[in-house]
């Protein structure tokens, strides 16, 4: 596979941008069942795992190309020609598409562009799911003005709390950064949904939340979803906050706060066998997941999952693994992730 970076652990500074990477592997992903959006067909915009955070939390496993340098990693052409095909297969077609997958979108410097050529090929909103930390440049805001929703996520409001939790690269600011969700709500017209993911003795305390409480109330975002670690975490120490503390956070944040549940899924797809292992195996390569979980975000019977996974174990395209009283499926690094 054509290589996008110059190696797997690398933090990036200025200059070392890498150029456009013609790689043709899949960037399209789902539709899956999201539980913040619906029936979403994501786009992803970055090589996996390239992010400006190494969350404790990622579902997506360690952040091996930590920048926030942004840069093209690839055509625009062939991520829409990629997108046309799949929006021809699917039936029913999705409610949004959604550009964010295994990485930061914003750090694709193309992104302005392609959330509008993607609204002039399909009638659907757009979406952009973004940890927010590139919005305190204005080329970065004036790239997402054209999303019909954009959720960032914020998961701390101090210096310390952020740098334990996100473990960002080391020219990111957090008072920079929530100037940065600011200005963005005051240019912005489209919905703003706020996510703020909790992971138990990390960011839970009142205190945290208290200061979490004053950024939300000047921000105002349409909605605040509030979730918490519900799948194989980047640091296994990184544990779920209980569900009654979840609602109870919930509610210093006021009416526009939902703790995000699960789908309730029983909706049977018509998709063939193989477009659904294609599926599986997109979305199992981005995060481990369990049997249940793969079902409840294809909305296909449970029964029907297990047996395809079964044969796909047998054919060798996923693997399993015993994670915390569960079996995973995953593909690649998620090997890592659980041992
Ligand atoms: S959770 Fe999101 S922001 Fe954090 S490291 Fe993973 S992809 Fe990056």
């Amino acid at each position: 596979m054509a290589r996008c970076v110059k190696d797997e652990s690398t933090v990036w500074t200025a200059g070392d941008t890498p150029s456009v990477c013609e790689d043709s592997s899949a960037r399209i992903f789902g539709p899956v069942l999201s539980r913040r959006l619906g029936r979403s067909l994501g786009v992803d915009v970055v090589p996996p795992k390239t992010c400006t955070y190494d969350c404790i939390y990622c579902e997506s496993g360690p952040t091996t190309r930590l920048t926030a340098e942004r840069f093209s990693p690839y055509s625009i052409a062939a991520i829409l020609e990629e997108l046309e095909y799949h929006l021809a297969m699917i039936s029913p077609p999705p409610e949004v598409i959604t550009l964010s997958g295994s990485g930061e979108p914003t750090l694709n410097r193309d992104i302005g562009k392609l959330i509008q050529r993607i609204q002039q090929l399909a009638a659907l909103p757009v979406a952009v799911i973004t940890n927010g930390s590139l919005l305190n440049f204005e080329n970065v805001r004036n790239t997402l003005i054209h999303a019909d929703l954009v959720l960032p996520s914020l998961d701390a409001a101090t210096a310390e709390v952020f740098s334990r939790i996100n473990r960002p690269h080391p020219s990111l600011r957090l008072d920079q950064i929530v100037a940065g969700l600011e200005e963005f709500r005051r240019e912005f017209a489209g919905q703003m949904w706020l996510e703020i993911l909790l992971v138990a003795g990390i960011n839970d305390s009142t205190q945290e939340v208290e200061a979490l409480q004053e950024v939300i109330a000047r921000l105002g975002p349409e909605r605040v979803q509030v979730n918490t670690v519900d799948r194989p975490p980047s640091i296994p120490s990184a544990g779920p906050v209980s569900e009654a503390r979840l609602t109870e956070i919930a509610e210093y944040f006021g009416k526009a706060a939902e703790v995000i549940s699960c789908f309730d899924s029983a909706t049977v797809s018509n998709r063939s066998s193989e477009h659904l292992a294609k599926t599986i195996a997109e979305m199992v390569r981005r995060r481990p997941c369990t049997e249940r979980q793969v079902s409840e975000a294809l909305g296909v019977e449970l029964a029907a999952i297990s047996r395809l996974l079964e044969s796909m174990i047998g054919h060798g395209q996923v693997g399993r693994k015993y994670h915390q009283g569960k079996y995973f499926y995953f593909i690649g690094p998620g090997d890592e992730m659980m041992e």
